[in-house]
């Protein structure tokens, strides 16, 4: 019993893309859907993606193909281009992520297009492109990577367009689920709470920051990427076959107050 229930978190013959999946949570999942057998893609900015061996040369099945996920035109071709070389598209993690902060009284326009890009455009726009070879593969998975600030407003920093933006990237896998249950598509997202990446290491080792925000979590620590992964690789496995339109809030507790 225990194996076959094991056996259903595997990816073997899935076809995978996870955007932003050259450093932090992307990474993490990278390397947890590689070693369930995924062939995998992972995608970021940079031209080259050479980290030092630990994903390209852990023994998965991945490519790299660069994209700055900022225009509908880029989303499309990347998504385009998994499905061209490998043939089918069978899970998509929209990971891509930016975030920013200031008073809502001074933003910026750019600051806003910045992050709305990104955290919402980008995944409708991957998501789209997915759809149809999903469909004519009779199914697949769409995990979205939201955040616990689409559900609460984070302190002490000010982040209206972030905030917003995972409220919208948490209210798109709803409708999305919705839509594609015909079709066998599951769409879900993950919402973390503080994780120690690059994008907020910089406020968890703040003496001042980083303290409120540990008072504020239940479990008094950030979370570790891996801690998402495992999470995303219940939604994108069949580990979760009757899941779909779910926001699986992985935040120390910290929502729980
Ligand atoms: P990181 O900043 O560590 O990684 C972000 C990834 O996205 C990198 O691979 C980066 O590569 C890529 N990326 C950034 N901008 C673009 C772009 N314009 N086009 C394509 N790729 C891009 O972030 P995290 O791992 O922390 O975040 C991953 C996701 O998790 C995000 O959606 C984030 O909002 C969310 N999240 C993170 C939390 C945290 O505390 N860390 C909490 C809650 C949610 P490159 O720069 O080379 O393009």
């Amino acid at each position: 019993m225990t194996e076959q229930i094991l056996r259903k978190f595997r990816l073997d013959g899935k076809v995978a893309l996870i955007t932003g999946g050259t450093r932090g949570i992307g990474l993490a999942t990278a390397h947890a859907f590689g070693q369930v057998g995924a062939k995998l893609y992972i995608s970021a900015r940079r031209e080259e993606y050479e980290d030092d061996g630990a994903l390209l040369n852990a023994g998965y099945d991945v490519s790299f193909i660069p994209a700055d996920l900022s225009t509908r035109a880029a989303a499309k071709m990347l998504v385009e281009s998994v499905i061209r070389d490998a043939g089918k598209i069978d899970v998509l993690v929209n990971n891509a992520g930016v975030a920013n902060a200031g008073d809502s009284a001074e933003f910026s326009e750019e600051d806003w297009r910045i992050v709305m890009a990104l955290n919402v455009d980008a995944v409708f726009w991957c998501s789209q492109a997915a759809i149809s070879a999903m469909r004519s593969g009779g199914g697949g998975a769409i995990v979205n990577i939201g955040s616990m600030s689409g559900i609460i407003s984070n302190v002490p920093q000010n982040q209206v367009a972030y905030n917003s933006s995972k409220a919208a990237v948490h209210m798109m896998t709803k409708s999305l689920a919705s839509e594609l249950a015909k079709d066998n598509i599951r769409v879900n997202a993950v919402a973390p709470g503080y994780i120690d990446t690059e994008m907020s290491r910089g406020g968890i080792n703040h003496p001042i920051r980083g303290a409120i925000w540990r008072d504020m979590t239940p479990m008094r620590r950030a979370g570790e990427p891996d801690e998402v992964a495992a999470a995303v690789l219940f939604l994108a496995s069949d580990a979760s076959t009757f899941v779909t339109g779910e926001v699986l809030v992985v935040d120390g507790g910290y929502t729980t107050r």
